[in-house]
């Protein structure tokens, strides 16, 4: 997706260790190289279009995914980071928002329909939006947490900056929430089910690829470093609402 990293880089079959992806003969001459463990082409993923190599990321390819970690900077990790931070607070947001219209069969209409007092804060809506994203952010740290402690119980000791551009770029299915948002039926509780069975279910397996890419480990072990993250988020995510779900403010 970018340009190779100058650093020793991995080949994307086996893992290895190349200290090169490329022989330059001349400006206009390059040579992949081969790796000298499995005996292929170290990174194809160096000629291909970023939009191929996308493709192959969304088919939870782990070459793809060992080329996007190992042998590319990766430096917008952070951005996308910020961009699934607000979506999955946006999100929470529009599942907490839309709570009210989904009221307990023995609330009374009135109820529902309940203005709110004059002296009510403006912006609600906006406030609550904001300290929801602060809970999705805390919650990704917890996420974070954990699947670090995940790694290391696998005996894998991942620095800091990549494990968290791994797990960033396992999540990439949260992006499914924009189109997921934008087309679902309003009023309709199972669609809404659906999508989130499906994103993230599909959050999961891109999470267990990456985690298995990682720390080389078996897929059954990266499942469960993937569940304990997840796990993890989405424990943190339920407290944080708790406890502002009893706040009278
Ligand atoms: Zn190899």
């Amino acid at each position: 997706m970018e340009a190779p990293s100058p650093s020793p880089a991995r080949c994307v079959h086996c893992g290895g260790l190349v200290p090169q992806l490329y022989r330059r003969y001349s400006a206009t001459v390059l040579k992949m190289v081969s790796c000298a463990r499995c005996g292929q082409v170290a990174d194809k993923y160096i000629e291909y279009d970023p939009v191929l190599v996308l493709l192959d990321l969304v088919l939870l390819n782990r070459q793809a995914i060992r080329h996007i970690l190992y042998n590319t900077a990766f430096r917008s990790h952070w951005k996308l980071y910020v961009v699934m931070v607000l979506i999955e607070g946006y999100v929470t947001y529009s599942a907490t928002a839309a709570a009210p219209a989904a009221a307990e069969p023995w609330q009374s209409a009135d109820a529902e329909r309940e203005l709110p007092p004059l002296d009510a804060p403006q912006l609600h809506g906006e406030r609550l939006f904001y300290v929801i994203c602060i809970e999705s952010l805390l919650a990704s740290l917890a996420f974070f947490a954990a699947s670090a402690l995940g790694c290391r119980v696998l005996g894998v000791a991942v620095p800091t900056l990549r494990l968290v551009k791994a797990l960033v770029l396992g999540s990439f299915a949260v992006f499914l929430w924009v189109p997921a948002l934008i087309w679902r039926q309003q009023g309709d509780p199972a669609r809404r089910w659906v999508d989130a069975a499906f994103i993230n279910g599909y959050t999961f397996l891109g999470l267990l690829q990456t985690v298995s890419v990682l720390c080389a480990a078996p897929r059954a072990r990266a499942a469960v470093v993937a569940a304990l993250g997840l796990g993890a988020k989405a424990a943190a995510r339920s407290l944080l609402r708790a406890v502002d779900g009893e706040d009278p403010a």
